[in-house]
């Protein structure tokens, strides 16, 4: 019924924004997260139909996040997430890199310039997904050395909630973790990539395929590696019920 009734959204917004800042909260104090049904997502998303609105405001208490004090105090910028607030497919990175940092975007660096590819042989430009990670800041290094270093469990922990608000926002109709450390700081759960990638597992009912993290593609360049994750982009393709050309077909064949 309330569907019918028509809301000022300039009233629902500030009480929605209330409402989030309420769930971050609890978030913050429990390790059983509170979640918000299909259909009260539906309905908020009736009343507020502007994801972006709802992101921006998630962005802003990111871009003040000082829960990690030594993230907080090494990071050049957060880095929030990108792309289309309606995204069927999100991509989960783990963290920040030394060029995402400085851009404050994410995906921008060696790696993130393969993803864009994956995205594009897919047939969608990198606009029409949303990618994110599980960090918002870009793990510290000790001065004077290069390089990234992998995001520590604590750390996940700390920051997950932020991407538990954007997946619930934006509501993908498939979820893609990049990545053994991706998965982890969605999942909480330990695993070979071997045993997990390229079979559906789910995320609170979102469908979650597994597939390798790019920067393991720059590593390892052989075409059967390539395949694999070729492969689990087509599954991901069918799930949405995209169509698929002989040629995707055979990429990497
Ligand atoms: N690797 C990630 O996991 N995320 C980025 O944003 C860049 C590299």
């Amino acid at each position: 019924m309330t569907r019918h009734i028509s809301h000022d959204s300039q009233m629902i917004q500030p009480a929605l924004k209330l409402v989030i800042a309420e769930l971050a909260k609890i978030r913050e104090t429990t390790d059983s997260a509170p979640r918000a049904s299909r259909d009260a997502l539906a309905q908020l998303q009736f009343d507020a139909p502007d994801k972006a609105q709802i992101l921006a405001s998630v962005r802003e208490r990111v871009c003040d996040c000082t829960k990690c004090r030594h993230l907080a105090s090494s990071r050049t910028q957060t880095v929030f997430g990108v792309g289309n607030p309606d995204a069927e497919i999100m991509f989960i990175g783990e963290a920040p890199g030394a060029d995402e940092d400085r851009q404050g975007e994410p995906f921008v660096g060696r790696a993130g310039q393969l993803l864009t590819k994956i995205i594009k042989a897919m047939g969608f430009a990198r606009d029409d997904v949303y990618i994110a990670n599980i960090l918002k800041c870009r793990p510290d290094m000790p001065a004077g050395s290069f390089g990234n270093r992998a995001p520590t469990p604590a750390e996940m922990q700390t920051c997950r909630p932020y991407l538990i608000e954007q997946i619930d926002i934006i509501q993908p109709k498939v979820l893609v973790a990049l990545g053994a450390v991706a998965v982890e700081g969605l999942l909480g759960t330990r695993g070979t990539m071997r045993e997990l990638r390229g079979r559906w597992h789910s995320y609170n009912g979102t469908p979650l395929m597994i597939t390798y993290h790019p920067a393991y593609l720059l590593r390892n360049q052989s075409p059967s590696e390539k395949r694999k994750v070729w492969e689990d982009m087509l599954q991901v393709l069918e799930r949405l019920e995209k169509p698929v050309s002989e040629k995707q077909r055979n990429y990497f064949r």
